[in-house]
């Protein structure tokens, strides 16, 4: 049986694999490279045929793990993708919105290059339409975890929590081949354990190879204290001043914790009782995703079953908070009397309605803007984040006169230390460790330590590197 390595290959993004063994070529995650040094790789024809892949397994529903995968079903395919309920929905919502923004781009591709005569290397087509999307939704399987799905006669593959966000898996895949029975462990992404809304990544305690990822293979998350405590100050501190508080938030998972720890503070009347706004018709959605499969969050997240006409996740639910929408709720939103809290999307600020949000708070030093995540380089979150004294929205100017605050510890994926334990109920070595999804430094950090402290056999594959297993 072989392995082949797609992609988040000494990089973050575009995670995909293909897995050729009994039989079968079964492909895991498919998703887009959004670093701008590999952008071109969602374009360029893919390195294996697609359309012989039997099933496409998927571990969770991030772009970088599922946003390619409406473009395959472009070139043809049109086998079963298998994933756990919750992100069979939250997979319809980003590719499908993703599908929106690559129809956009390619227009505006296309005006800009008129007026500057520049040529589109790849041309102007879509990487994919709504209507492709629309027809990936359609070859959706979910299950749900612990549930061996039977793939041919000598292929089984399981989806276990990996506590990453709501609905993300690992997935071990058990393979009988001549004789012989091997199980292949793939991490997908995992995440931090004791969080609030999410279950911790389960451990498994045996693997002939595995695949994990390394995102923070040579960090430790930083212990700025309890975040409600972090909120709490933020929010009191800013109400007292009377302006409003502005937070670029993720869509997904992000924007559902934050919901979760600001009600938590106003159910404790820990802070006053103000307007919580989430502006954002994706986290929106997201939002009732996590109502419809409140049974798979954390127990204490869980709405309480013996209440009755009980519809999801209570403690996403609480007197204050509203869910925005639609254009003109969003607009109203800046007629408010301050104080308030506003959550808006992107999370680096690169586009979306928090761009709206920042012109009207930005100047005003009563205000506050708190980061809550990672802001890439070159993005206006970054430049706001590392204290520019002016910023440029829309094509106008802004001086930088709100507090700048960073909230610590929210982060989807497990640090190093998260990492090896995730390894540590595995109590015979495998024949091999792979790490992918990670940059060369963290990869490489991670693997140092793996070697020398669990004496494992690992390596950090290339793209495009194709592994014997067996
Ligand atoms: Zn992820």
């Amino acid at each position: 049986m072989k392995l082949h390595f797609l992609g988040a290959n000494r990089q973050v993004t575009g995670s995909r694999y293909l897995l050729e063994a009994a039989g079968k070529r079964i492909m895991i995650d498919c998703g887009m490279f959004q670093e701008r040094k590999f952008q071109s790789r969602n374009y360029e024809p893919p390195p294996v045929d697609l359309n012989t892949v039997d099933t496409l397994l998927l571990t969770h529903a991030h772009l970088d793990h599922c946003g390619l995968i409406p473009r395959m079903v472009k070139r043809g395919y049109k086998n079963p993708i298998i994933t756990v309920d919750p992100s069979a929905d939250l997979a319809e919502i980003i590719m499908l919105d993703s599908a929106k923004i690559q129809v956009e781009d390619a227009k505006y591709k296309l005006k800009r290059h008129k007026k500057t005569g520049k040529k589109a290397k790849f041309g102007y087509d879509p990487l994919y339409t709504v209507q492709d999307a629309q027809n990936a939704v359609k070859l959706i399987q979910p299950v749900a975890f612990h549930q061996p799905v039977q793939l041919g006669d000598s292929i089984t593959a399981t989806f276990h929590e990996s506590g990453h966000i709501l609905g993300s898996a690992f997935i071990e895949i058990n393979i009988q081949e001549n004789g012989n029975k091997q199980t292949l462990v793939m991490s997908g992404d995992i995440g931090q354990w004791d969080k609030p809304l999410i279950n911790d990544p389960e451990l498994f305690n045996r693997a002939d190879y595995i695949v994990m990822e390394s995102t923070y293979g040579d960090r430790l998350h930083k212990d700025s204290g309890p975040i409600e405590d972090q909120l709490a100050h933020i929010i009191n501190d800013t109400v007292q001043r009377g302006g409003n508080i502005i937070i670029p938030t993720f869509a997904v998972e992000r924007a559902q914790e934050l919901v979760y720890f600001i009600g938590q503070l106003a159910k404790a009347d820990r802070i006053p009782d103000i307007g919580v706004y989430l502006d954002s018709p994706m986290a929106s959605k997201v939002t009732k995703v996590f109502h419809r499969w409140c049974k798979y969050l954390d127990e204490e997240a869980r709405c309480n079953p013996s209440t009755k006409g009980c519809q999801g996740a209570d403690v996403l639910r609480f007197d204050g908070f509203k869910l925005v929408s639609a254009t003109e709720d969003s607009i109203a939103l800046n007629t408010l009397k301050g104080p308030n809290v506003i959550m808006s999307s992107s999370g680096m600020c690169t586009g979306g309605r928090i761009k709206h949000h920042l012109k009207n708070n930005i100047t005003n030093p009563n205000a506050t803007i708190v980061f809550v995540g990672y802001q890439a380089e070159g993005t206006l979150g970054r430049i706001i984040s590392n204290g520019a004294k002016e910023v440029r929205i829309h094509g106008q100017n802004f001086p930088v006169n709100a507090k700048i605050a960073h909230l610590h510890g929210l982060s989807a994926h497990g640090d190093r230390d998260d990492l090896l334990h995730w390894l540590s109920d595995c109590n015979t070595p495998p024949k091999q460790l792979f790490l992918t999804h990670g940059e060369e430094r963290g990869a490489e950090a991670l693997s140092k330590v793996i070697k020398s402290e669990l004496g494992w056999n690992v390596t950090v594959p290339e793209y495009q590197d194709v592994v014997e297993l067996g």
